[in-house]
């Protein structure tokens, strides 16, 4: 729990972290508190998204018609640098996970996001990175490293450590932002704070793709088709392994998101093994029979480029 910076610290933070600052006109009184009659803090953490889209600063700003600006604290530039867009309350979070915000108050592992039931737009500072999230859009390695210094100033202000960050995935459930693996983010960032501000690690940290563990993943194919519907077993995997299928055609969008490896998700996954092993079995054991393998599970990460494959 911590009283929100105010606007002179905040850029002090991220100027004395090494970051160049932007400051796009009327940010340091552009929030929704009087709008909402909710006042920003305390806060609890950082939370970091891809905007899915470029070129988006504006909207960052304005916001959209059914969500007022501003929707995030800072934006950050594929190519255009860091940028002060509001102070105070902001539309970036919406309603997210209480138990995943217990565990950054505590500094614990999180768990897994599967109830939206507190307003995280209250207690956590936003990030928007500029960035397509499809995976293939990559993030040029200045735009990262600027990422983890941001994060970084705020956890140093505060006397946090980096288990007070979380990616947008990890607090709200269908959500997959941002597209980079945050448990490396957040060592990246452990590793910022052991230097001095303003002295950047070398070499300097690049992002990593989120990884899916193959066993975990098979045993929420397993658990979850026979278990109560929307039964979750490994959400964060399933999330990606489900935006997969969504990306090649396999799965309709309306039944991703819930990190259930339910009965569709099996046809699904049914669909894309028989599409790398054709004639393959469907029946239980067979090539084809929907529980993922390790070759359709890393074809399937390489093909959409959202992730790789433990194994
Ligand atoms: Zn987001």
């Amino acid at each position: 729990m911590a009283t929100p910076m105010t606007a002179d610290q905040r850029l002090a933070a991220y100027k004395a972290e090494g970051l160049a600052i932007h400051e796009y006109s009327g940010w340091r009184t552009h929030n929704r508190d009087s709008a909402t009659g909710k006042t920003f803090g305390p806060v609890h953490g950082v939370l970091i998204h891809h905007t899915a889209g470029h070129n988006d600063k504006d909207i960052c700003y304005k916001g959209r018609s059914d969500l007022p600006g501003p929707l995030c604290h800072n934006w950050l530039g594929k190519t255009a640098g860091m940028w002060m867009i509001g102070q105070g309350r902001a539309n970036h979070a919406g309603l997210v996970d209480g138990d995943v915000i217990n565990a950054l108050i505590a500094e614990k592992p999180l768990p897994k996001d599967n109830e939206a039931d507190t307003d995280g737009n209250d207690v956590l500072y936003g990030l928007e990175i500029e960035n397509l999230g499809d995976g293939k859009d990559p993030y040029p390695a200045d735009q990262y490293h600027q990422a983890v210094l941001w994060a970084a100033a705020h956890c140093r202000f505060h006397k946090w450590t980096a288990k007070s960050i979380a990616g947008h995935k990890e607090v709200q459930p269908g959500k997959i932002d941002p597209s980079f693996d945050m448990d490396v983010f957040r060592a990246d960032v452990d590793n910022q704070l052991a230097t001095k501000p303003g002295k950047p690690v070398s070499p300097k940290p690049t992002p990593s793709l989120p990884r899916v563990d193959l066993s975990r993943l098979i045993q929420a194919a397993k658990a979850d088709p026979p278990a109560k519907q929307g039964h979750v077993t490994y959400m964060a995997g399933v999330n990606l392994v489900e935006a997969a299928l969504v990306k090649l055609g396999y799965l309709a969008k309306t039944y991703a998101g819930d990190g259930s490896f339910g009965t569709t998700t099996i046809a699904a996954y049914r669909k894309l093994q028989l599409h790398l092993y054709p004639g393959a079995s469907t029946k239980p054991g067979g090539a084809a029979d929907g529980i993922p393998g390790k070759d359709s599970l890393t074809q399937l990460g390489k093909k959409t480029g959202l992730f790789s494959v433990i194994a």
